[in-house]
């Protein structure tokens, strides 16, 4: 739901050849970014950038920090906290503000002058920090100080950044003898191509893949609009008849309407099969290198596999942990995915389809189970879901019941287009806290989904207050009209603007430890924590009134919606569970491991974690799984279960504490929001929560489990 922006800068650097040009463009005192900006919390001036300032504040801004680190890795004096670590984190001032400026324009309002820049800039930055990463002289700068680290009597928050920093060069090879440095950077090398050559293919694959009807009948029970797409996909490729594309996932979309059975059969293994025809889109050979490289990184790095390298700086520490984390989620989980194939069964057997359940089935007689069950319908729905009413009486009224924050909207902020509205975020003793800035509606020069990232960083040490923003894509109005919105984009917004408080309240002295700027498996932790508030009574008895009435929800409508959250949740568990599975268990071969056979190793790893069910697929197969054969996801898939158990134990603890109050939503801000990266983070949740996090919660809130048998 929130994409990383930093992958953009990266993704392009991966695939942007050499299209080089120089930029004769002058920096000097007219550029905007020359000099911090003056206005209210450094806000970006986006009102006198043009797009022609961000390559030669790119420039300037790397040559400006490379010097620094040269400086301070050349400095003739023996080297100290302040004079290496400190110094390092001031350096870079100029490249973080451009940085963050394009970062947020080329994500949310891009242009072909904007792409130009981003495609020869991110190879650029990308050499930029590698030069920094293995700069030896200014490793053994932060070595000698970590060293003595114990002796300097230094307060917490300062030790972590020392041992934060030496980790990141370790984990990049930086305690390496040279001829070790040199196989890394090969294995590195070859990882990253063939990588990219997985990612071509799975493209290419993918495309070929897709599924053709020749005759109108095998697409009976999709839409007019559908059935115009897929002739329109068809014609774009000179063929004829119709073409469903392949989506990413294993289940497709149409899958949930097509009444033909041997339709959806076929589209089902065109989606199954797409990378293992033998042919040059076959990706299995890649995967099984790119397995076998990662194996031989760990072992090179000293660590037993690749997994457990790449845990070293997460919450969950180790691949065991992780395992049996996903472990222990699967007897629930398969255990409802059973009951909701039986359900399912019993109405093919009421329509005497004949047959049994197969996973091309699933989703279209779910949908049948769904509207009988659950059904729920968006039009009665959403004349309750104001946008601005959900803003201010939902997040806002949230933040304010929990943490005696206030906004007040300002107009006096640039903003990067006009739909972008800024807020002064108030704290609970009207102190200026932070700025707040939004950009909720979709529009075709902003990529799908919706983020949050930050314009400045917080930090005591260079004396910033944090300015943040939320992207979303909601349908934008005609003029004149309302937005009104679904309750899963409500929940999106809630969702973003948890992300939005962990920056809000960072707290911290260094900017590197400061906000959102922690492990992946803890990072959506706060932002799925908030989500929980959007359906809470209190909350959503305060904003969900009719946008004409004023009316508050029927209660029955609401109840409806709480209701269809629970729908075919065993599914959906058992298909990210199996996904967990196959990547942690690719990533935890040995160095030892033989080249792999992906099917039977796929099969293997299914049957033994209790995951290989005839109806319920892995989310993606290994030949398909770009999260972590190309999306840098490796050994990480399992993160987005790892903070949905983190958010919901957490929010159980809510529950448990007396619910939307000042005193929990202060406890929690202080033990957890406001610390970002300053304190290992297990050691943060336990000591928040005074417990190990727990799984029950998450089993009770996926409707995996009776409410009554839930304790934390
Ligand atoms: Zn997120």
């Amino acid at each position: 739901m929130c994409a990383a922006l930093a992958a953009v800068l990266s993704v392009a650097a991966e695939t942007c050849g050499a299209r080089a040009q120089s930029s004769n463009a002058p920096f000097g005192p007219a550029n905007p970014f020359y000099a911090p900006s003056t206005l209210p919390f450094h806000a970006p001036p986006f009102d006198k950038i043009k797009d022609s300032d961000y390559q030669p504040a790119f420039d300037a801004g790397m040559a400006q920090q490379l010097a620094e680190v040269e400086k301070i890795a050349d400095n003739p004096a023996p080297p100290t906290f302040e004079n290496t670590l400190i110094a390092l984190q001031k350096s870079g001032r100029l490249l973080d503000r451009v940085n963050a400026a394009f970062n947020c324009v080329t994500g949310a309002n891009t242009d072909p002058e904007l792409e130009k820049v981003q495609e020869y800039e991110a190879p650029r930055l990308q050499a930029e920090q590698d030069e920094i990463d293995l700069n030896a002289r200014l490793f053994a700068r932060i070595k000698a100080i970590y060293n003595q680290r114990t002796s300097l009597h230094l307060d917490p928050e300062s030790l972590r950044l020392i041992e934060y920093q030496y980790q990141q060069f370790v984990r990049a090879g930086a305690n390496l003898s040279d001829a070790d440095k040199t196989r890394l950077k090969k294995i590195n090398e070859e990882d990253s191509s063939l990588s990219n050559a997985f990612q071509t293919k799975l493209l290419a694959a993918a495309k070929a893949g897709a599924y053709l009807a020749t005759d109108a009948s095998a697409l009976a029970g999709l839409g007019q609009v559908q059935i115009s797409a897929a002739a329109d996909a068809a014609k774009a490729r000179q063929q004829q008849g119709w073409l469903i594309p392949l989506q990413n996932t294993t289940q497709q979309p149409d899958l949930t309407f097509l009444t033909n059975r041997a339709t959806r059969q076929a589209l089902f293994e065109a989606s199954w099969n797409r990378a293992e025809h033998g042919d040059a889109n076959d990706t299995r050979a890649t995967i099984a290198r790119l397995a076998q490289l990662r194996e031989q990184k760990a072992a090179l790095l000293g660590y037993p596999n690749y997994a457990a390298w790449t845990l070293t700086d997460q919450m969950a520490k180790t691949p065991e942990a992780a395992v049996h984390f996903v472990d222990a989620l699967v007897p629930a989980a398969t255990a409802k995915a059973e009951s909701e194939a039986q359900e399912i069964q019993s109405v093919i057997d009421a329509q005497h389809g004949g047959f049994t359940l197969a996973p091309w089935d699933w989703n279209f007689y779910a949908e049948q189970v769904r509207k009988a069950k659950y059904d729920l319908d968006e039009s009665q729905v959403k004349p309750y879901f104001e946008l601005d009413n959900v803003l201010q009486n939902g997040v806002f009224y949230a933040a304010h019941q929990l943490y005696g924050l206030t906004f007040k909207e300002r107009h006096d902020i640039p903003v990067y287009q006009p739909d972008v509205r800024v807020f002064e975020v108030f704290d609970a003793d009207g102190k200026p806290l932070a700025l707040f800035y939004c950009d909720y509606f979709q529009r075709d020069n902003k990529n799908g989904g919706a983020w949050m990232d930050v314009l400045v960083n917080q930090s005591k040490l260079l004396g910033t207050l944090p300015v943040v923003y939320n992207v979303a894509n909601f349908d934008k109005p005609v003029p004149g009209q309302p937005a009104l919105i679904s309750f899963e984009d409500v929940t999106t917004m809630f969702h973003e603007f948890g992300h939005a408080l962990h920056g809000i309240f960072a707290d911290t002295e260094y900017p590197s430890l400061s906000g959102t700027q922690v492990a992946r498996d803890f990072v959506e932790f706060p932002s799925q924590f908030n989500e929980h508030w959007a359906s809470f009574p209190e909350v959503f008895a305060h904003f969900a009134h009719h946008y004409q009435t004023g009316e508050p929800m029927p209660a029955e409508l609401a109840a409806k919606i709480q209701r269809a959250e629970k729908f075919n949740q065993g599914y959906r568990l058992t298909e990210l569970l199996a996904a967990a599975e196959l990547d942690l268990q690719w990533h935890t071969l040995p160095a030892t491991a033989p080249l792999q056979d992906p099917d039977a190793f796929e099969k293997d790893v299914l049957t033994k974690t209790h995951l290989w069910l005839a109806a319920v697929p892995p989310r993606y197969r290994s030949s398909y799984f770009l999260h972590i054969w190309y999306n840098g996801y490796a050994a990480g898939y399992y993160a987005y279960l790892w903070t949905e158990m983190l958010d919901d134990d957490a929010f159980q603890w809510f529950e448990d504490h007396g619910g939307l109050t000042r005193a929990n939503g202060d406890r929690f801000r202080r033990m957890i929001l406001s610390r970002g990266n300053t304190e290992d983070l297990a050691k943060m949740y336990v000591a928040w929560l005074g417990a190990e996090p727990s799984i029950e919660p998450m089993l009770k809130f996926r409707g995996l489990k009776d409410a009554n048998d839930t304790k934390r």
